[in-house]
């Protein structure tokens, strides 16, 4: 199968003319994948293109989309958690929250995530494979499908470690900018933090995309490196000092700013000696703290921290002079937490 999502113009007009057509009918595929309102991304459904040629690409095997939908949950406050399938028949979740002004739609990297994450559903199955570029794209055009809205803005948060898939990573990047027309600057790359990928992360975006102007937020979730090994076993090769650094380095060689995610999970990292702790460990560095309220999932001990732990933890750091913010979770009613849908759909 030869997807067509995620090809350049200049690809789909070389794809044209190789099959004896104008180039123009290149151009014609380009404007119709790429535009949200066209709604059933099958090839026989591109009816400017002639017949024939219609017939051509779909005898030969060009698709546009391969996921299928398997499900959905639609939670109160308008967000959207669809479980897809790939051909293989795995299952793979991605979501869209909107707002008034903005739709961002969270994508899966990988079908399952091998980092073990002990507050993390996704993490309890272990990796299955890496998704392509095209299964990225895909479920853009879902969430566009479903929500009757074009997508605004990316988050790379959902199922997987990203930067273990840098690559595709990288080219769906590159037609989310170029294709879709989502600015690099509002995409963020979601990561928990793998050793030496942070660097590499933007030496191969400068080098396959010419620019690298995306948010990087990294799952901190802890004040110290003992607590994160406990939250995170995966965090035993890679100091926190060290990503601090790396992420330093980060700012300097991009230009952008760095965001560190931050779980709180009562009992564990919550108190305010945790919040003086991050304060020292990020001070004079022009970052952003986002505090995040956990979802709960089954087979999990992890409690959620109390608002009153969160806000005096936000008045901490902010009274130390960081950046901090609360993002309120959004679709708590509904299998909020992520690869919790995936899960609860196996377990049917
Ligand atoms: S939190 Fe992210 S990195 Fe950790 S196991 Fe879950 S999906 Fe993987």
């Amino acid at each position: 199968m030869k997807n067509l999502l995620g090809s350049s113009v200049e690809e789909l007009e070389n794809l044209a003319l190789n099959y004896g057509q104008a180039a123009f009918r290149g151009r014609q595929i380009y404007n119709w994948i790429y535009n949200y309102r066209n709604k059933k991304k099958n090839i026989e459904q591109i009816e400017v293109l002639p017949l024939d040629f219609r017939k051509k690409l779909r005898v030969d095997g060009f698709k546009v989309s391969e996921l299928s939908f398997q499900e959905k949950n639609l939670a109160n406050d308008g967000t959207l958690k669809l479980l897809l399938s790939t051909v293989d028949e795995e299952s793979i979740e991605c979501v869209g929250i909107p707002t008034e002004k903005r739709l961002t739609a969270c994508l899966s990297t990988q079908v399952g995530c091998p980092m073990d994450c002990k507050f993390c559903a996704t993490g309890k199955e272990g990796l299955k494979r890496s998704l392509k570029s095209s299964e990225i794209l895909d479920q853009i055009l879902f969430i566009e499908n479903e929500m009757n809205r074009k997508v605004t803005n990316i988050v790379f948060m959902g199922m997987g470690e990203p930067l273990l898939n840098i690559d595709e990573l990288l080219l769906s990047i590159r037609s989310i900018n170029e294709d879709f027309q989502i600015s690099q600057r509002k995409i963020t790359v979601s990561t928990v933090a793998v050793p030496k990928m942070i660097n590499k992360l933007s030496e191969k975006s400068f080098q396959l995309l010419g620019k690298c102007q995306f948010t990087l937020a990294i799952s901190l979730h802890a004040s110290n490196q003992k607590i994160r090994e406990m939250i995170i076993p995966s965090a035993k090769n890679y100091d926190i000092k060290n990503i601090i650094e790396d992420c330093r380095k980060f700012v300097r060689d991009t230009g952008r700013r760095v965001s560190f995610e931050y779980l709180m999970l009562s009992g564990v990292n919550d108190t305010l000696d945790n919040a003086s702790e991050l304060s020292n460990l990020l001070r004079g560095f022009q970052c952003h703290v986002n505090l995040i309220q956990y979802n709960s999932i089954d087979e999990v001990e992890f409690k959620r921290a109390s608002l009153k732990n969160l806000e005096l933890f936000q008045s901490r750091l902010f009274n130390h002079g960081i950046a901090v913010s609360f993002r309120k979770s959004r679709g708590l009613d509904k299998n909020a937490a992520c690869g919790q849908l995936r899960q609860n759909a196996r377990n049917k």
